[in-house]
């Protein structure tokens, strides 16, 4: 059991180091695929691996967006960036956040409402907190700042190799009474936004993740499938990580074989419904505890 505690904060801890390492690499004009694979480099330079691609998402879009294998993106002045990364360690996630203003300072007031909205729930966890007690303080914080938390998107439990595990952790008060209790890992993730505070479907994000297993007969495809099982066990991955090793149209192929399928879920990208609005996230992965420990904190 302490064991695993110890392995938890490391993950969490190379997290939070990758946040920051993050954070100082996002300028105008970089290109989002450059940020991506060196924050990607630095994890596994550290001794961990990616416990998801990097999510880089902008403005209204408030989460899944990874870069494609030949992504173009630059930021720009203004930006509003999401940048989402998670660290595994033998399973063991640290999944973490933050927002940052590219160039300017014209929106501060919504990224300090999702950064507050977390450090105030972080004082709740501790073990007998109900989930909706987590939900209504991180949504009276963002309102308080004017803003409206994304009400469908939520944090979640994290369990070994299990990114999005069963208890989910509003941005309001939706009455869940589950109860946590002392040993769980949760991540918290509020989302402030200029809109109305629902995401819907957007297009096609290429993150990936298993969903239903199952023999394939064709040989392309068998053999990116080992690969995925091997490489991802059931964390998500980005279609970019197989065109490292595959040349572009098998991995075309293969994937629209899986996903036809069923075998693999592509993830939406997801944006407010409310066009060209602007949406904030903060997160921390957080051991509960009293009291609680921060694992993503550095
Ligand atoms: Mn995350
Ligand atoms: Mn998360």
């Amino acid at each position: 059991m302490n064991n695993e505690l110890e392995t938890w904060k490391k993950a969490g801890k190379l997290a939070g180091e990758t946040r920051e390492f993050g954070k100082e690499i996002i300028k105008e004009n970089v290109n989002f695929l450059d940020v991506a694979r060196k924050i990607e480099d630095f994890i596994i330079k550290k001794g961990g691996k990616p416990g998801f691609p990097v999510q880089i998402s902008i403005n209204d879009i408030a989460a899944h967006y990874t870069p494609l294998p030949e992504d173009t993106s630059i930021f720009k002045k203004g930006d509003i960036v999401k940048l989402d990364l998670g660290v595994h360690i033998d399973g063991y996630i640290g999944d973490t956040a933050l927002t940052i203003e590219v160039g300017t300072n014209k929106n501060q007031d919504l990224i300090k409402a999702s950064k507050e909205a977390l450090n105030e729930a972080i004082k709740l966890c501790k073990p007998g907190v109900k989930v909706c007690e987590i939900g209504e303080v991180v949504s009276s914080v963002i309102s308080s700042f004017g803003f409206n938390p994304i009400k469908n998107l939520s944090g979640h439990k994290v369990d070994r190799y299990i990114l999005h595990s069963y208890i989910s952790i509003p941005n309001f008060n939706n009455n869940d009474k589950t109860i946590l209790k002392e040993g769980m890992t949760i991540a918290i993730e509020p989302f402030a936004s200029t809109g109305i505070g629902l995401v819907k479907e957007g297009k096609p994000s290429s993150n990936y993740r298993l969903h239903n297993p199952k023999p394939v007969r064709d040989i392309i495809t068998r053999e990116i499938l080992n690969f995925i099982q091997k490489e991802f066990v059931t964390l998500p991955f980005a279609k970019r990580y197989l065109t490292e090793k595959f040349s572009m149209p098998k991995v075309n192929f293969a994937l629209s074989n899986l996903e036809k399928q069923g075998i693999l879920y592509q993830y939406p990208q997801l944006p407010e419904k409310q066009e060209g609005c602007l949406v904030s996230q903060h997160e921390h992965t957080i051991y509960i505890n009293d009291p609680p420990i921060v694992l993503t904190k550095i």
